[in-house]
């Protein structure tokens, strides 16, 4: 089957629009929609997709960046401010998206299998690749691309060299699937399971599972658990291949053992004949999973022996990007699993994002050829790596060195992973951003560890798709035009300073905050560039700020005499100064009496120009003050009218911290100031927002002992079991972080998903869990706080606060960052 090559003219007439072209023989290769994430701009198509932050406000950034094909709303943009474009016209943008890839996947006979489900969809689609890669030329979504946007750009990615798709679908609430079915139209489906998650869009867990049955219409095959499926439930499709962890399906699993604490051996029939399986998991949903792609096997008739075969080797799968600190001042991105265009695409953009250094660098294997034409492969992937701007590559592999003139940039070739290894500390590799990416094969992870800064275990994780989520669930509570500062003061509340200020800045948030000078001039040296408010600068820091565009919090007439007396004389732009005035929290800020004294003032120089006025809100978050809330909101309004008025210019005018952002709607005035909830935890005690755990502290266990009745366990002997039991040393103190208030049983952590309190005082390094009852062992993996185990249940346990538990893990606790 040959490839289709789209023209304009061509989408145009598929997705049945309007249009203005002006050269309607233009070629389209890739879809675009985020203007920040442009690749060859010259062959892309840009849909203005509806959403939070409209599709058509980009338009011209898209525009800059080289797009010259739209598909656009009608009225939403002036075409004549654009030369030289094509323009489709859709009222229903990301429905003209859907169309065509509902389009373009009739052009392929070859099977699609698509996977639904609650859970497991990413790792049964990345199994089966793995498992089938060796008879098929496989085609699958992008990491976990299945949404109504994911799903078609999924789709997109067909071409005439696979001869098999496997495409994922989620959906959120009900109506969502019959779009998707469309587009898909598969000929196999997979229902991994139906759990909890996303309850909020349905009824009924029934009206969830016929919903994504939907999926499965018109499938020839289809494949899923019973318990899984209401009896009462209809289940689509021609032929049904069940199966199931005990009796009543056709592939059973009727026991499962594990074997050296590493792997389950599975015992199943099939056919009335009897199978056994090594699995090399041992948790319950990963053993799920495996029967899932087991039993889509066997339904697509592969030999019971074979699959065995295959699963005994089958890898995990981790869908992360891994932002880490590395050795000479650099910092690795790692992505060692898969290596493919669609992720290193966006593996690409993701080290396109991080500004901390200027220099830019990829370690790349050679990607998985089937049945492509290597020039044409490499070409791409040199085109790609200009496009984002990257100043060296490393190359391992033939097929690279082969094709290294193509790549216009900074190169170095090895054959193998290990010659590599043994050439690393010739190469001079520092202060750079470096991308490690490689197929399986390469062993790319002995790279990423000779490359990572080695420190203590104990490790916060950082989830910057949840915080980007919060982020959002935030700017979807704000009133048109409310402008978004956040609060990134003490290290981002202990989750990192230039790993989120640069997320929010490809956010496009309008202000970050910190509390002092240093925290924005070391914002500053990694390449932030977006305003920076310093909440409480020192006069000794004023000459600093200047230098690197920080902009001061001016509390009082001594600062801003002091402020404006360090302005340089010569004549430069008005410097902006925020003024913040004390409403009732009684901390900083002017009195509202001051206001004629201040307006007199600022009006005797035109060195300065008030940009922003604010005040703070002392108790937002609880009912019982809101009386008092109101009182601070009037006298802010008093007080910036008066100042408005006085000044005769309009600034910038903020009072609402987290909790009033949600609380006090009419607070929002021109800008909210976001914190905390941005990093998952809720404010106030309502927790009405749907936000996302960001944060993971975990630590290990150094060492297991077992205990006497009687004995004591730690300093002061304050540590006691009740009876005989076991004790588990872990590598987590208060010199971390955690608090020596947690001490005695106050404190508890999570292992294997058991509650364990701790025994004793907690010490400078470590700590003692009572592990009495548990197999556990040395290195085993001990969650501190989590999802499961929340900021907020740790401050309860002490009487304090979720603010002071994130700020107070200590900077010696390995941050790690990722995107999934
Ligand atoms: C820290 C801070 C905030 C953010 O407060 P949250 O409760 O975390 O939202 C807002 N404004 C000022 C002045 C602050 O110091």
């Amino acid at each position: 089957m040959s490839n289709k090559i789209y023209t304009v003219q061509d989408i145009a007439t598929i997705v049945a629009v309007a249009s203005e072209l002006i050269d309607p023989s233009a070629i389209v290769y890739t879809l675009a929609y985020d203007s920040r994430k442009i690749t060859d701009a010259k062959h892309a198509l840009f849909f203005a997709l509806p959403g939070r932050r409209d599709g058509h406000q980009y338009v011209q950034e898209a525009y800059r960046a080289g797009v010259r094909n739209f598909v656009v709303r009608p009225e939403a943009v002036n075409i004549t401010d654009y030369l030289n474009c094509n323009w489709l016209f859709a009222q229903d943008t990301l429905h003209a998206l859907q169309q065509l890839a509902t389009y373009h996947r009739k052009q392929f006979a070859y099977p699609v299998i698509a996977i639904t489900g609650s859970n497991g969809k990413t790792i049964v689609k990345e199994w089966l690749y793995q498992l089938l890669s060796p008879e098929y030329h496989i085609v699958r979504s992008p990491k976990s691309y299945n949404s109504q946007l994911g799903v078609p750009l999924s789709l997109w990615q067909m071409d005439g060299q696979h001869n098999l798709a496997i495409i994922e679908a989620g959906i959120s609430k009900v109506g969502e699937m019959e779009a998707i079915e469309r587009m898909v139209k598969p000929t196999i489906g997979i229902l991994t399971n139906i759990g909890h998650a996303h309850d909020d869009g349905f009824a009924s867990t029934k009206e969830k599972t016929i919903e994504k049955l939907k999926l499965f219409k018109d499938a020839d095959k289809i494949v899923y658990n019973p318990i899984y499926v209401d009896s009462a439930i209809e289940v689509p499709g021609r032929h049904h291949f069940t199966w199931r962890i005990g009796k009543g399906a056709q592939l059973e699993v009727t026991a499962s053992l594990k074997e050296n604490g590493s792997q389950y051996v599975l015992e199943a029939t099939y056919l009335q004949q009897s199978y056994v399986l090594t699995v090399p998991f041992v948790d319950k949903a990963s053993i799920e999973n495996l029967v899932c792609c087991w039993a889509l096997m066997l339904a697509i008739g592969y030999e019971a022996m074979v699959i065995v075969d295959r699963v005994k080797r089958l890898l995990p799968v981790s869908m992360r990007l891994e932002l880490k600190k590395g050795i000479n001042n650099n910092s690795i991105i790692d992505d060692s699993y898969s290596n493919d265009l669609s992720s290193l695409l966006i593996a690409l953009d993701f080290l396109k994002q991080q500004q901390q250094h200027s220099r830019k660098m990829l370690i790349l294997s050679d990607l998985p050829t089937v049945g492509q034409n290597q020039t044409a492969l490499y070409t791409k992937v040199a085109s790609m790596l200009e496009g984002k701007g990257l100043d060296r590559l490393i190359g391992v592999g033939k097929h690279l060195r082969q094709n290294a003139a193509l790549f216009r940039m900074d190169t170095q070739f090895f054959d193998t992973t290990e010659q590599l290894l043994t050439n690393i500390p010739k190469l001079e590799i520092r202060d750079s951003t470096i991308l490690i990416k490689g197929s399986r094969v390469f062993g790319f992870e002995n790279i990423s560890k000779a490359l990572t800064l080695q420190t203590h275990e104990t490790t916060l994780e950082i989830n910057l798709n949840a915080l980007e989520h919060n982020l959002n669930v935030y700017k979807s509570l704000l009133q048109q035009g409310t402008k978004l500062m956040v609060m990134v003061k003490a290290f981002s509340y202990g989750s990192g300073s230039f790993e989120i200020a640069n997320l929010l800045q490809f956010n496009k948030v309008d202000y970050l905050t910190v509390a002092y000078a240093d925290e924005g001039i070391a914002l500053r040296k990694s390449g932030i560039t977006l305003p920076i408010v310093v909440m409480s600068p020192g006069e000794d820091t004023f000459e600093q700020m200047i230098e690197y565009r920080l902009e001061p919090e001016i509390y009082s007439f001594s600062e801003l005499e002091a402020f404006i007396s360090k302005l340089p004389s010569e004549k430069m732009e008005a410097y902006p100064i925020h003024i913040k005035v004390d409403t009732g929290m009684h901390r900083l800020g002017f009195e509202p009496d001051d206001v004629d004294r201040l307006l007199a003032k600022l009006k005797r120089t035109d060195k300065i120009v008030v940009k922003s006025v604010f005040s703070h809100l002392a108790a937002s978050g609880i009912r019982e003050h809101d009386n008092f809330t109101s009182e601070q909101i009037r006298l802010f309004d008093v007080f910036t009218q008066d100042l408005t008025r006085g000044l005769g210019y309009h600034f910038i005018r903020h009072i609402a911290n987290t909790s009033a952002i949600s609380r006090f709607p009419q607070a929002q005035f021109d800008m909210v100031r976001l914190g905390i909830g941005l990093y998952g935890v809720s404010a106030d005690e309502y927790r009405s927002l749907p936000l996302q755990s960001v944060t993971r502290l975990r630590t290990g266990i150094t060492q297991v002992k077992y205990i006497k009745a009687g004995d004591t366990v730690g300093y002061n002997r304050n540590g006691r079991l009740s009876g005989d039991g076991t004790i588990a040393t872990v590598k987590i103190g208060y010199a971390d972080g955690y608090s020596r208030r947690f001490g005695n049983g106050v404190g508890k952590m999570l292992i294997k998903g058991m509650l364990v309190p701790t025994v004793g005082d907690i010490c400078m390094d470590m700590c003692m869990l009572d592990v009495t009852g548990i197999d556990v062992r040395e290195g085993e993996e001990v969650l501190v706080m989590g999802e499961e185990l929340s900021p907020e249940t740790l401050a309860k346990a002490i009487g304090t606060i979720p603010y002071e538990i994130l700020t107070s893990i200590s900077q010696r606790v390995r941050r790690v960052y990722y995107f999934e």
